[in-house]
């Protein structure tokens, strides 16, 4: 037999998946699917004291930790990789209680993240009504002449969470004149003038914004203007 690298400490008690059909030194049962070496020699689980371990596999980090945590007894498995020439994790065995017990901490915790998401994602819904109201009130003292229901779609396009629009942007968020206002011009581009017509024509991004400038110009200037009639 050609000599092997050990386990790398740090696992502990290891328990070994054999590549060979191997009978246990003390018993003489086999072959085993698990066995322990103790002094150069295989032993099953029973003779080695951990046949009352059971196996879980590794891939779930989480509730691997927490089995060991909550197990006092446990073990590594591992297998041989005979082309990396190393030993391999498998998985653990653990006390059939700790891994019921690490199993509900698990459950708890994901129960506990989805509360958690369900609470953010209410915070967020509430303080992006807050912003849509705040920014379609600004739309409307900026441009008294556009319609209400106009004001308020438009401020709830730009307050979209994760969206990139003006509204989540720096100077939406403080609902400066300039963030409003190409918001409100945005709107204009898209629904009052022949812009998107002109892009799916095949017309280059600039050229079409260039043709429908003045239109939008005027629109603006029209709602804008509401305001000082209103005010004189
Ligand atoms: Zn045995």
């Amino acid at each position: 037999m050609t000599p092997r690298p050990t386990p790398p400490s740090g696992f502990g008690l290891v328990v070994h998946q054999p590549l060979r059909r191997r009978h246990c030194a003390g018993c003489r049962r086999g072959p085993l699917p698990l066995l322990v070496v103790e002094d150069g020699a295989p032993r099953c689980l029973d003779c080695a004291d951990l046949g009352h371990l059971v196996f879980l596999p590794r891939g779930d980090t989480a509730l691997t930790r927490r089995a060991r945590e909550e197990s006092g007894l446990s073990a590594v498995v591992v297998r041989f990789n005979r082309r990396r020439g190393r030993y391999e994790r498998q998985g653990v065995l653990v006390e059939e209680e700790a891994l019921a017990r690490a199993e509900r901490r698990c459950l708890a915790d994901a129960e506990a993240r989805r509360l958690r998401r369900a609470r953010d994602a209410r915070r967020r819904a509430a303080g992006d009504a807050r912003f849509a109201e705040a920014f379609a009130a600004e739309i409307r003292r900026l441009f008294p002449g556009c319609p209400a229901e106009r004001a308020r779609a438009v401020a709830a396009h730009a307050s979209v969470r994760g969206s990139r629009r003006v509204g989540r942007s720096a100077a939406g968020r403080a609902l400066s004149e300039g963030a409003v206002t190409s918001a409100v011009a945005a709107s204009v581009r898209h629904l009052d003038t022949p812009y998107d017509r002109l892009l799916m024509s095949g017309v280059p991004r600039n050229e079409a914004r260039r043709r429908i400038a003045a239109a939008v110009e005027a629109v603006l200037a029209g709602w804008s203007q509401a305001r000082s009639a209103s005010a004189g």
